[in-house]
């Protein structure tokens, strides 16, 4: 970040260590991401597999997790990744916050020991790919009405249903599968190459171009009982591990928000209308100054969650204060800059109109806005207003 944008001197408040593992991750977007993103996001196309393995040998898969080839680093630390990765774009920040606090987090978290031994060494290289599947198609916001059905058939289970809208699909090894069963929510590391699985990626995406999704088909897919994840027990479950993932988010939508900045301040102090730059604008100045104080208090808010959940004290109510605001705020400010850009905002020459699409899956998902104020409201008023 120009240090004019570090409006508040956060930088000397992190440790070396953090702003060296910040460094290094800018560093690999500066050189794998910047030059190639705009063509990835234009073709819908991302060589996923590839930088899942250069994230993996630098320690980014996982990277929050202890063990099994895993970093065990700070979760400041691994917001400070999440943060430059989605400075690249959304789409790869979503690959690795699937990987490590959905897919990985799941399995170490709920797995049995030879589930971890299975997975999580080859998650954290990039060699395996995994993805995480709640949402049905019928099901988004409301998961505990899913319908995807497994039940017991001797020491057996077998899967029926399908799942929407998930990240990786196409390219998984291994999906994390959420299913009723006579007992409730249970969860399941489902191998992608199981009969009756099958994965279809899902086109004419707006956002998120260079991410993948897809859809996951079960039919009647048989597993033995040690796919079942013998310690996920209810649908609080898989909210612990979007409560993880939605965690990084909340450090991600910055970076986007901070790219956005940059590009627009470098822009309106070179580009001259009416005889000067658009910067010596007042009203420009305004629109760069609101930005600018929106910014810097989106990242204070993610440094106090990451702090709090270096010292075990984060809640999920906290991380949705997080998300709700700075993916919010994060796009206000992706569509404010595309406004002093002019023309040049709905240009895949910068990088504005792709931070401002791909922000509008990012406000989708890992909970809506709504669901994340009803998260909000009900610690507020002891009242749940779900339904
Ligand atoms: C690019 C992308 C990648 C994704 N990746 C994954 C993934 O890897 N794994 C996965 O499981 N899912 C994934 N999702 C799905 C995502 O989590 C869901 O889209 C999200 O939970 C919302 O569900 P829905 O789209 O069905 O919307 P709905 O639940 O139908 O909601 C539609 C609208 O109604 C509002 N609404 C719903 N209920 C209420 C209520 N009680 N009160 C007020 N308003 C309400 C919502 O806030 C929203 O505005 C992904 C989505 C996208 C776009």
């Amino acid at each position: 970040m120009t240090a004019a944008l570090d409006l508040l001197d956060l930088d000397p408040s992190l440790s070396e260590e953090e702003r060296q593992i910040r460094d290094v991750v800018r560093q690999l977007v500066d050189d794998r991401v910047r030059p190639h993103v705009a063509d990835w996001y234009e073709d819908g196309k991302v060589p996923a597999r590839e930088l899942a393995r250069e994230f993996g040998k630098l320690g980014l898969l996982g990277m929050h997790l202890t063990g099994y080839g895993c970093a065990g680093a700070s979760a400041v630390a691994y917001g400070l990744a999440c943060q430059e990765l989605e400075a690249g774009d959304s789409g790869l920040r979503s690959l690795v916050s699937v990987q490590g606090s959905l897919a990985m987090y799941a399995i170490w978290r709920y797995g049995s020991e030879e589930q971890k031994q299975r997975w999580l060494p080859s998650m954290a290289t990039g060699e395996a790919i995994g993805c995480f599947g709640l949402t049905e198609p019928d099901h988004g916001s409301d998961p505990a009405s899913m319908a995807t059905r497994a039940r017991r058939d001797g020491d057996d289970w077998v899967l029926t249903g399908g799942k929407m809208w998930i990240t990786n699909a196409p390219i998984a090894d291994v999906a994390v599968i959420w299913a009723r069963t006579d007992e409730g929510v249970r969860g399941f590391a489902v191998p992608m190459d199981t009969p009756g699985v099958t994965a279809r990626e899902i086109r004419r995406k707006m956002s998120l171009r260079a991410s993948v999704t897809g859809e996951i088909v079960l039919d009647d897919v048989r597993l033995p009982a040690d796919a079942q994840l013998p310690e996920a027990v209810g649908l609080k479950a898989p909210l612990s591990c979007l409560t993880e993932a939605r965690y990084g988010i909340v450090w991600g939508a910055v970076g986007a928000a901070r790219d956005c900045l940059e590009t627009t301040v470098a822009y309106a102090t070179s580009r001259t209308q009416f005889g000067r730059p658009l910067a010596g604008f007042q009203l420009t100045q305004a629109k760069l100054a609101d930005m600018a104080v929106e910014l810097v208090k989106g990242q204070l808010l993610a440094l106090h969650l990451g702090r709090l959940a270096d010292a075990r004290r984060l809640r999920p109510e906290q991380v949705s204060v997080g998300k709700l605001n700075n993916v919010r705020e994060a796009l206000a400010i992706a569509r404010q800059c595309r406004t002093i850009l002019g023309a040049n905002g709905v240009s895949g020459e910068y990088p504005v109109m792709r931070h401002a699409n791909n922000l509008e899956s990012v406000l989708t998902y890992e909970g809506t806005s709504e669901i994340h104020q009803l998260v909000i409201g009900q610690r507020l008023t002891g009242l749940s207003a779900f339904a």
